[in-house]
């Protein structure tokens, strides 16, 4: 009893299942491509010096040139070991007036987990009847905002006026946004107005546009001052967060904009013809501006479907939870695991 009264009891977040066999794995969105190849010959490449003594504290050689990528300065920059720790560290960091913090019902499920365990409080609005936001939910009071955008699962994206709107009525708390799908949108990102708005901070990701999931590389992008807060909460906790493999690997991959255009390219091409046959098909889903889609079949359940797939070795994500159970979030793959797809989907639907 004692013991048990001590503890800081959480309810994890569950990641999507990662299998050992062979499979399809369209559950995590994950990018089918392989990382940039410089990425690759870095790894071929690594001194060993490198790996005995402990990596940059300061991140320095890849903060610079996400800087000089994204057009803002290095102090506005700030790096961690995916954009979970990132938003991990900014929940921690931002999040104390004790008021509540908002973000939508529907949306990437680990914001839950991080409000628990830091017992920050949370409120929850829900999307409206298009799974879109309505920007009046998050003009009261309130002790902050995060928000994915495009959001997940529904891959569906707001546009900068929303998140303006938003910024101009909540002077007072940071607002985040996370774009962990921004460079599939083919839409202006937020980062645009990180010199405008003191508010604002930005997260993105190297796990899915950038083939990295496996690196854990995650960025943050925001005002000076608000990045100053997040370096003092990071050397409060893990002054080495990045692996010197993770920083070099990281900052090769950024350098290779040609590939990084190529293969994003790829997969929006994918997705495109990816609506167009599910639609063919029969599912329903939001226009999705992510790597993946969150599609429904008005005549088949989701559970069915989702363990249907499986058998066939297809994985795809489903959450058995109250307004989505209906829906699977399927990520693009290639265009031939998606051709295994519909195959497998058209056998189903027949059955
Ligand atoms: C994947 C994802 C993340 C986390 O990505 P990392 O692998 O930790 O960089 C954060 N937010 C959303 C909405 C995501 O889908």
């Amino acid at each position: 009893m004692g013991l048990e009264a001590n503890i800081r009891h959480v309810t994890p977040y569950v990641p999507g299942e990662q299998p050992r066999q062979k499979v399809i794995k369209l559950n995590t969105n994950e990018n089918p491509y392989p990382p940039a190849p410089g990425a690759m010959e870095m790894l071929h490449q690594m001194d060993p010096e490198k790996l005995r003594m402990y990596p940059d504290p300061e991140i320095k050689m890849l903060t610079e040139c996400l800087a000089s990528r994204y057009q803002v300065r290095p102090e506005q920059v700030f790096v961690g070991v995916g954009s979970d720790d990132v938003l991990a560290m900014s929940f921690l960091t931002f999040f104390n007036s004790g008021k509540p913090v908002l973000f939508p019902d529907i949306t990437y499920s680990f914001y839950k987990v991080w409000a628990e365990l830091y017992r920050v409080p949370y409120t929850c609005p829900s999307l409206d009847g298009t799974m879109h936001i309505r920007a009046e939910d998050y003009c009261g009071e309130n002790g902050g905002i995060i928000l994915a955008n495009p959001n997940a699962p529904t891959g569906l994206y707001e546009s900068l006026d929303v998140i303006e709107k938003i910024l101009k009525e909540n002077p007072g708390v940071v607002v985040i946004v996370d774009e962990a799908y921004i460079d599939f949108a083919g839409k202006p990102s937020a980062v645009s107005l990180v010199d405008r708005y003191e508010n604002l901070l930005v997260t993105q990701t190297f796990s899915k546009s950038r083939s990295m999931a496996g690196v854990r590389i995650g960025f943050a992008i925001g005002n000076e001052r608000l990045i100053r807060w997040l370096l003092d909460v990071k050397y409060s906790f893990n002054s080495y967060t990045l692996s010197a493999l993770a920083i070099l690997c990281g900052t090769k991959a950024v350098e290779d904009e040609t590939y990084f255009q190529k293969t994003t390219s790829q997969i929006i091409a994918t997705r495109e013809r990816t609506k167009r046959r599910m639609a063919a098909l029969g599912f329903e889903f939001p226009d999705s501006s992510a790597n993946f889609l969150f599609a429904r079949h008005p005549k088949y359940d989701g559970e069915v479907l989702f363990q249907a797939l499986r058998q066939r070795q297809i994985y795809v994500r489903h959450w058995n939870q109250s307004k989505i159970r209906e829906y699977l979030r399927i990520t693009i793959g290639t265009e031939e695991e998606m051709e295994t797809l519909y195959e497998a989907l058209e056998e189903i639907l027949k059955s």
